[in-house]
């Protein structure tokens, strides 16, 4: 499969995923599918965030097991709708088998039907099925290995940091040296740029979140500071 392949399968994987919750919520009653529900208007359906806190506030549906995966999902959907992201097939299987728990459960469950009795080809449900095994493999793989880190030698893991991966959204991003420019998710492979803050010097992926002005979360409360030694900087070079 070509990478066009994957980024299609994913817009198709989380398609369908915002089709099936908004269609619990239509049977639920057809005005929730909508953004104004005292005034509904059928040009403007409601988005995933509404669809989930709907489901959870008035159906009663908790989806706190499966959230993460979805938000993954729907997340790198927009990425491909906006900034044509690259997919390798390690990234599509983990964010397509991380999610098809979800799939099966919630078709069963809510709308009376199963993920296989929808697949009327027998390949693809093989397919589907193998995409499954394989990510548990890989899960466990990556536990494994990431286990093996953070019991190394002390001198090893000087740097190392291992954080939520921006693409499959798993705690499995490693920043080992740094030196790094990149860190590489041990589950989906995905490759991540490293920025550093420039106060305490820590890297982080690009993913995570850096203050405007690249200061980390720690490190924000001390703009403040940042920002009167450069004029007292200024200053002492106008008057040089
Ligand atoms: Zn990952
Ligand atoms: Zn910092």
């Amino acid at each position: 499969m070509s990478a066009t392949n994957y980024k299609f399968a994913i817009l198709h994987v989380a398609q369908g995923v915002e089709l099936i919750l908004k269609e619990r919520l239509r049977q639920e009653h057809w005005v929730l599918i909508y953004d104004k529900v005292e005034k509904p208007d059928k040009s403007r359906t409601i988005d995933f965030e509404t669809a989930v806190t709907r489901l959870q506030g008035i159906c009663n549906i908790s989806l706190t097991k499966y959230i993460d995966g979805l938000r993954g999902l729907r997340n790198t959907r927009h990425e491909i709708e906006h900034y044509r992201v690259s997919l390798s097939g390690q990234e599509a299987a983990t964010l397509i088998g991380r999610n098809i728990p979800f799939l099966m459960k919630f078709l069963e469950d809510e709308l009376k039907t199963t993920l296989q009795e929808r697949i009327k080809d027998e390949e693809t449900w093989q397919e589907l099925l193998e995409i499954e095994s394989v990510f548990a493999k890989a899960i466990e793989k990556a536990h494994e290995e990431k286990a093996r880190m953070c019991n190394s030698r002390e001198e090893d893991q000087e740097y190392l940091r291992i954080v939520e991966c921006p693409l499959c959204g798993l705690d499995y991003l490693v920043i080992k040296d740094k030196r790094d420019q990149e860190a590489e998710c041990l589950l989906c492979k995905h490759v991540s740029e490293l920025e550093e803050c420039i106060r305490c010097h820590k890297l982080f992926s690009t993913g995570e979140w850096l203050e405007e002005g690249g200061l980390c979360a720690d490190c924000a409360p001390y703009g403040e500071e940042r920002h009167i030694n450069q004029y007292l900087e200024i200053l002492n070079a106008a008057t040089e």
